[in-house]
């Protein structure tokens, strides 16, 4: 690769904290700037400047996002109490993922990298299985009271008109008890119908979706009709003509399926099913640092980032000025995800060819046996070796200019 790859529009970069912005700016140097005419407009989502700004460049990062399609994100701190004498802060400043999330409405899909020598502990998954949590409602967004003995409990709806509908939910005679309210929007299940349909169609990979509609009949039974009806009115065709299959079930029944399955399908949650599954099947496939993650909006808007967080305790050893070994993979394939969409949206075939190049050399890395010290206490390679943050990221360019 003589001369530079040019971009036609430019990716939002949003950088963030900790020893993921050290990452962030290796991974520049070392893997991109070298082979890329690199385009970004470019956010510091730093908690520094965040405070600076009053959140504010969160907001905007997010609407250029709209604007341009594709973004990039470091991770970045969300503020505990700890953080507000660290940073000096103005607020506890709401986490920058979910300011984005709501602004671009949009689903978070998250997907393990698989490499040999780091087998799932569900040996059976040889794919990747790629789980879509709807971000919005439900236990997430309840009220809930804890009620004397001897109350009685309803549901109340007043509609616009002033007319009641009440529904008894208990009746506490002899006991004290909880209850407590859920909800949830047909324009937020939409929404989240269409990022799942669209991202399947994206990824050529078949889509699940389960809910307890047998025994929540008309809540959950909601999410059941309006996945169905798009599915049938937007999606169908597309998804025949694809050779893919929009495939429903009860959630114990997915379950049961998943542990059987080899997987290669994107697994659609209601939120709190998502919440618990996510944990579970990014436990399963060994490590959070090979875990991305991209938020896809129902228009088809992209931001890419890695799973996990700023890994605060390397940062401080890095500050000490002890050696790290942080593992970049899944904040290098962010980067990844987002060129090769913005190069399959810009219609330039040499930045996905180079998007993939650059994932191919990574993953060959790590099954040489070159490895940061997570994956190589995970890894069952004999000839492996534990490499510092920046030699890890070295390797993968030796591969890649081999390439
Ligand atoms: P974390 O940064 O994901 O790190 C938790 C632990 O997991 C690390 O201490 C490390 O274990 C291991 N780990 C995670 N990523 C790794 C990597 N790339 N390479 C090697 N090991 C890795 O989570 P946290 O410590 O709970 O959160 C730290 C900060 O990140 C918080 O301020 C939080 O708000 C933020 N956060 C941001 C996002 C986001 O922006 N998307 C997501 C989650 C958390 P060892 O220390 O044992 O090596
Ligand atoms: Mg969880």
């Amino acid at each position: 690769m003589s001369e530079k790859i040019q971009m036609k529009t430019p990716l939002v970069e949003m950088d963030g904290d900790e020893m993921t912005r050290i990452i962030w700016q290796m991974i520049k140097d070392i893997l991109i700037l070298p082979y890329v005419d690199l385009k970004t407009e470019y956010y510091d989502l730093g908690l520094v400047h965040r405070n600076e700004t009053d959140d504010q460049v969160t907001i905007d990062s997010a609407e250029a996002t709209k604007k341009y399609g594709v973004a990039v994100k470091c991770a970045t701190i969300t503020p505990n109490a700890a953080r507000m004498p660290e940073y000096n802060l103005k607020e506890m400043w709401k986490s920058p993922n979910g300011t984005i999330r709501a602004i671009l409405d949009g689903t978070v899909f998250r997907t393990p990298i698989i490499v040999k020598g780091i087998t799932p502990y569900i040996p059976t998954w040889t794919k990747p299985i790629t789980i879509a949590r709807h971000a919005y409602g439900d236990v997430y967004k309840n009220t809930e009271m804890q009620v004397p003995k001897g109350s009685k409990c309803e549901i109340v709806c007043t509609d616009e008109n002033g007319n009641e509908t009440r529904n008894l939910i208990h009746n506490f005679e002899g006991t004290s008890g909880i209850i407590q309210g859920l909800h949830n929007t047909d324009k937020s299940i939409s929404s989240f119908a269409r990022s799942c349909f669209n991202f399947a169609l994206d990824t050529k990979q078949d889509l699940w979706f389960a809910t307890k509609d047998t025994i929540s009949k008309k809540y959950d039974h909601r999410f059941k009709d309006i996945f169905n009806d798009i599915y049938e009115a937007e999606y169908k065709d597309k998804f025949e003509s694809n050779g893919i299959e929009y495939f429903y079930t009860l959630i114990d029944d997915a379950v049961a399926r998943v542990i059987r399955s080899n997987g290669g399908y994107i697994w659609a949650c209601k939120n709190y099913d998502g919440d618990v599954m996510s944990d579970m099947v990014a436990t399963a496939y060994g490590s959070l640092a090979m875990m991305t993650s991209v938020l896809v909006s129902p228009e088809g808007i992209y931001e890419y980032e890695a799973a996990h967080g700023t890994v605060q305790r390397h940062y401080y050893k890095h500050l000490k000025g002890e050696e790290t070994s942080t593992n970049s993979v899944a904040t290098l394939f962010a980067w990844t995800g987002a060129l090769r969409k913005r190069g399959e949206l810009d219609n330039t075939p040499d930045l996905v060819e180079f998007a993939d190049k650059l994932e191919k050399a990574t993953i060959k890395t790590i099954e040489d046996g070159v490895m940061t010290g997570d994956l190589y206490l995970l890894s069952s390679l004999e000839n492996k070796k534990k490499v510092n943050t920046e030699d890890f990221l070295k390797a993968v360019n030796e591969r890649l200019a081999a390439m």
